[in-house]
């Protein structure tokens, strides 16, 4: 079978990687599991193996067939339910835990999508420079998507995967990321946060003293000197409220 790239592609084959994967998502075989992207199935058949049911959605058609045919057993018993579709434009089920090797290129915008519902514990891989982005606290990693995840989620990385864990072997080095959906900073209006950090960071040279002003809130002084690298999740959730 051919592999698509556009579709980021890339099979998890390494036995360990799996078995790891399944072990941080702590799974007691009575909870509900929404995979995305479940490719020839790999994760999907130990997923099947440690819950009670199994969702997965994907959207290249081969995959869903052979899919299909691998787990004909647990599909008719009502243990996995296949949605063919892109996992972005489709309503998701009712899940307890969200586990899976998603594809990259739709990183950002499925880890809002996943954020928005409700879940117990998720557990994903992601390329690796973005995992670092989610978990920064500060520095040059450290932007929008750092502070906006804050108001959703605890995060952290809880490995590194290598290239030669997958087929075709991706050009980029993986990380292995947990959710916990405890919120770490208190948000009033997400819009006015985004807004604040959007400002922010297409600035990220600029002091936040000139930002601030720019955008009309008063800041602390000792803050004026900081560049928006310096300022942390909670200052920005903070600030936002003055706007
Ligand atoms: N989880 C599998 C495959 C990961 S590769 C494994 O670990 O082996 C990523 C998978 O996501 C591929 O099967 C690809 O077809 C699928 N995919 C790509 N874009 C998608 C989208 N928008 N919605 C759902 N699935 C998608």
């Amino acid at each position: 079978m051919k592999f698509y790239k556009k579709f980021g592609q890339h099979i998890l084959v390494d036995r360990k990687v799996i078995e790891k994967i399944i072990s941080y998502a702590q799974l007691k075989g009575d909870e509900s599991v929404l995979e995305v992207g479940c490719g020839t199935g790999n994760l999907t058949e130990e997923l099947l193996r440690h819950s009670r049911k199994v969702y997965g959605i994907e959207r290249d058609p081969r995959f869903v067939e052979l899919l299909g045919k691998k787990f004909s057993r647990e599909i008719e018993n009502g243990r996995l339910e296949l949605i063919e579709g892109d996992a972005l434009k489709v309503e998701w089920p009712e899940f307890d835990k969200f586990v899976s090797n998603i594809p990259y290129s739709i990183s950002t915008d499925i880890t809002f999508k996943l954020l928005k519902h409700k879940f117990s514990l998720a557990v994903v891989m992601y390329q690796k420079e973005f995992a670092r982005r989610l978990v920064a606290r500060g520095g040059k990693e450290y932007g929008r998507l750092s502070v906006m995840v804050r108001a959703f989620a605890r995060v952290e990385i809880l490995d590194y995967v290598k290239p030669t864990s997958f087929i075709p072997p991706p050009e980029v080095e993986s990380a292995i990321v947990r959710f916990i959906p405890e919120p770490e900073i208190v948000v009033k209006d997400l819009e006015k946060l985004d807004f604040l950090l959007k400002k922010a960071f297409s600035n990220r040279r600029k002091k936040f003293g000139k930002i601030a002003d720019e955008i009309g809130i008063k800041i602390p002084e000792e803050l004026r000197n900081e560049r928006p690298e310096g300022i942390p999740p909670e200052v920005y959730a903070e600030l936002s409220e003055r706007l």
